[in-house]
């Protein structure tokens, strides 16, 4: 086995954050805190994957494994290179503004995407996330090698908040409309953001029944008197 050792700087520091969103209707958008933003929309990447589902459909029904296989790996170059060249250009504009990188956490864009998409096939999102868990790899690496910070922000309502006054406003395909300051956006654009201005005091709106906070209340009951068990 080859090892390759080379010299890693430290990340930077940085005041300011570039937030990327992996949008539905653009597969990266990156946003400036003054606003400019940067869209990878690849125009026909979509189609790309369409084209790919199409052919492997009729591959699936005709029984036809191996050139089946070969699709699929023809299909995983396409987007591994595609996620090569967004990531580069990234980490680019990272260096360029001086600006560190926040990222979306993906755990939370897989949990929203399923219960969005609960029609479509595991197979169909396993391609999905991979796509997402490896531009962000490739993200993570190449900035770690040009000393840029990444950081990941639980942002579950960013698509849904309204940038510039906070209010949950409302979404239509990619057009943000805000009833509250009467802004409308790009909403991928909004996301984007309101992810690279995140300060890590947004609360989600979700109550879920944690039993990690169960455990702890047990626990403290315990310790004001209880006895556990
Ligand atoms: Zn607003």
């Amino acid at each position: 086995m080859l090892s390759v050792s080379m010299d890693v700087p430290d990340a930077k520091n940085v005041n300011q954050w570039i937030g990327v969103d992996r949008g539905q209707n653009h597969l990266s958008v990156a946003s400036l805190p003054d606003g400019r933003a940067k869209f990878w929309t690849f125009g026909n990447i979509r189609q790309i994957r369409r084209k790919y589902q199409k052919q492997r459909k009729s591959l699936q029904k005709q029984k036809k494994l191996k050139t089946l296989k070969r699709l699929e790996s023809k299909e995983r170059r396409t987007i591994t290179h595609v996620n090569h060249i967004i990531s580069k250009e990234l980490v680019q504009l990272a260096v360029d503004c001086n600006c560190g990188i926040r990222l979306e956490d993906l755990s939370n864009i897989r949990k929203t995407s399923k219960q969005r998409k609960k029609t479509k096939s595991d197979a169909a999102q396993n391609r999905d996330f991979w796509c997402y868990y490896q531009l962000e790899n490739f993200i993570f690496y190449k900035a770690k090698l040009a000393g840029i910070p990444v950081e990941k922000v639980p942002a579950p309502y960013t698509s849904k908040s309204c940038c510039k006054c906070g209010a949950i406003g409302s979404r239509n395909k990619h057009h943000f409309a805000c009833k509250r300051c009467d802004s409308k956006y790009h909403a991928d654009w909004g996301a984007s953001q309101n992810i690279g201005k995140w300060l890590g005091l947004n609360c989600s709106l979700v109550l879920e029944k944690d039993t990690s906070v169960m455990d702890v209340s047990v626990q403290e009951s315990g310790a004001h008197g209880t006895p556990l068990n």
